[in-house]
C-alpha cells in the first residue's frame, strides 16, 4: 500500500466535511509513513490529537477500509516541531507573529510538478491551456463542462492537476473531487455491492469541482454512465465546474450514451495535438532547466527530431540520457545520446532513412536534380543543397562521414565535416533556414 490510499481518504474527507472542519482539523494531519498496516499520522499537539481521535477517527477508518482490502489501523502521534504557530515563533520578541503559510494538504492529491507554471504552451495546446486556466480561476463561470481531449502523453492529466492546484489555492473552501474514469466506475461498482449508493451520490453531487481524467474508460459501462449522467445534471444545474479528459472528442466516444455525449459538448471542447519541432525543443529546454542539467543544443535537437509523438517520450529520453551520463560518467554528447536512446528512437529514424531518400527530398526542395546531389559539380546552387543533405544525413542516420562522402560523388570525410559544421552554424543562427530544413526533415520522416 502506498500514500495513494491516504490521499484518496483526504479527498473523500474534503467532500464530506465542511471547509471549516477540514481546515481546522484534518488539515493538521501529516502523513508520516505507513508501516505494517498502520498509517502513522502526526499532529502538532495533544489537543488536536484528542479532538481528531474523538470526532474523525471513526470516519477516517471507515473510508480507509472501504478503499483497501486489508484491515488498516491508524496511529496518531504528536510532533510539536510541526506547529508553525507555536510558542517558538511567538516568543521571538517580535510583535508581529511570523506566520508561515500552511500548505493545503489537498495539494498532495495532485502531482506537484503538474502546475500551470510548468506547462509549456504552444500552437498544439494553446486553447486547451488557456481554457483550463480560465476555468481554474473562475470555476463554474465559463465553460461547463470543459472537455479536453488528445492522445497519450500530451498533457491532459497535467492540465487537470494544474486546475486542481489552482483551485485549492484560490478557492480553498471548494470541495474538489479528482478521479479517473476507471476509479469512478470502480467506486460505483463497490457502492452497489456494499449498498452505499446513497453516500456515493452525495459524495459526487456535493462537489464544487469535479475533475474526471480519462473519461473514455467508462464507455459501454451502462450503470456508470447512467450515474455520471445524473451527477452531471445535478452539478450542471448548480453551476459547479466539471472538467473531463478523454483520448478522443465526444462525438467519437461511440459507446457512450447519446445523452451523456451531447452533454459533454455543452461547454467547451478543446484538443491537444502532438507538439511540433519548435515546441518539442522548447519543452526539452524547460525540462532540462528544471533538472539543472546542461545539454548541448545538438543533443536537444537530436531528441526533438527523433522523438516526435508525445511529451512523455521526451521526458523518458531525458531520463535515460541522465542515467547514461551518471552511470557511464561521460559527458553528454551527440554520440552518447545516440547510444543512450538507441532503443527509444524508432527504427525508421535510424534505420529506414536512406541517404538516397534524403538527397531526393533536399533536391526537391531546392529544385536541383537527384543526380546533381551525387555529382562532383561545384556550382553554388548545387553545393548548398548537397551540404544540406550531408548535414541531414549525419543527423538522421548512423552513417559515418566517410560513408556519407561516398554517396556525394566521393567527397572525403573532412569535406563532409566542413559542410556539416557550416550548415550547423546557419541552422542555429538563421530561423527561416532552420524552418526550411525542419520541413525537409519532417517530409523525409513521413516517407521513410
Ligand atoms: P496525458 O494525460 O495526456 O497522457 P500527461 O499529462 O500525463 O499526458 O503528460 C505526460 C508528461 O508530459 C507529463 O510528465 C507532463 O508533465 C508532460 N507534459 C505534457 N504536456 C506538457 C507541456 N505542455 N509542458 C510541459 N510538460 C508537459
Ligand atoms: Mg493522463
Amino acid at each position: 500500500m502506498d500514500s495513494e490510499v491516504w490521499n484518496e481518504t483526504l479527498n473523500q474527507l474534503s467532500t464530506q466535511l465542511s471547509y471549516q472542519e477540514y481546515n481546522t482539523w484534518i488539515n493538521r494531519l501529516n502523513l508520516k509513513g505507513i508501516k505494517n498496516g498502520s498509517i502513522i499520522l502526526s499532529v502538532p499537539s495533544k489537543l488536536v490529537k484528542d479532538i481528531i481521535e474523538e470526532r474523525y477517527l471513526g470516519r477516517i477508518l471507515d473510508i480507509l477500509n472501504n478503499l483497501s482490502d486489508k484491515k488498516l489501523k491508524v496511529k496518531i502521534i504528536v510532533d510539536r516541531s510541526e506547529d508553525i504557530s507555536n510558542e517558538e515563533n511567538g516568543t521571538m520578541g517580535n510583535s508581529i507573529a511570523i506566520k508561515t503559510k500552511r500548505i493545503d494538504p489537498r495539494h498532495k492529491l495532485f502531482d506537484p510538478k503538474y502546475t500551470f507554471d510548468k506547462f509549456v504552451v504552444g500552437d498544439s495546446n494553446d486553447l486547451a491551456a488557456a481554457a483550463a486556466k480560465k476555468v481554474a480561476e473562475n470555476p463554474g463561470k465559463f465553460y461547463n463542462p470543459l472537455f479536453l481531449y488528445g492522445g497519450v502523453g500530451l498533457g491532459k492529466t497535467h492540465l487537470l492537476h494544474a486546475i486542481g492546484h489552482t483551485v485549492i489555492d484560490k478557492f480553498p473552501e471548494m470541495k474538489i473531487l479528482y478521479i479517473t474514469g476507471e476509479s469512478f466506475m470502480n467506486d460505483y461498482i463497490t457502492s452497489i455491492q456494499k449498498g452505499t449508493m446513497n453516500s456515493f451520490r452525495i459524495k459526487y453531487r456535493k462537489a464544487d469541482l469535479l475533475l474526471i481524467d480519462d473519461i473514455h474508460n467508462i464507455q459501454g459501462k451502462e450503470g456508470t454512465m447512467e450515474e455520471l449522467f445524473h451527477t452531471f445534471n445535478t452539478l450542471y444545474a448548480a453551476k459547479k465546474q466539471m472538467v473531463f479528459t478523454s483520448d478522443r472528442p465526444p462525438k467519437e466516444l461511440k459507446r457512450l450514451e447519446e445523452r451523456l455525449r451531447s452533454r459533454f459538448e455543452w461547454g467547451l471542447t478543446a484538443d491537444i495535438q502532438p507538439p511540433n519541432f519548435e515546441m518539442r525543443e522548447l519543452i526539452l529546454r524547460q525540462k532540462i532547466k528544471e533538472e539543472n542539467y546542461v545539454i548541448p543544443d545538438e543533443v536537444i535537437r537530436f531528441i526533438a527530431e527523433n522523438l516526435t509523438s508525445n511529451i512523455r517520450d521526451l521526458e523518458g529520453a531525458l531520463k535515460q540520457l541522465y542515467a547514461y551520463h551518471d552511470i557511464m560518467n561521460q559527458e553528454i554528447t551527440l554520440d552518447l545520446a545516440k547510444k543512450a536512446l538507441k532503443d527509444k528512437i524508432t527504427a525508421r529514424s535510424v534505420e529506414n532513412i536512406t541517404i538516397d531518400l534524403i538527397q531526393k527530398k533536399v533536391a526537391n526542395s531546392y529544385n536541383v536534380s537527384f543526380s546533381d546531389m551525387k555529382s562532383k559539380k561545384r556550382a553554388k546552387n548545387i553545393a548548398l543543397p548537397r551540404q544540406i543533405a550531408m548535414f541531414i544525413a549525419r543527423k538522421l542516420t548512423e552513417y559515418s562521414t566517410t560513408e556519407i562522402g561516398n554517396e556525394f560523388g566521393g567527397k572525403d570525410h573532412s569535406t563532409v565535416i566542413h559542410a556539416i559544421s557550416k550548415i550547423q552554424k546557419k541552422y542555429e543562427s538563421d530561423d527561416a533556414f532552420r524552418a526550411r530544413i525542419d520541413r525537409i526533415i519532417q517530409s523525409i520522416r513521413e516517407n521513410s
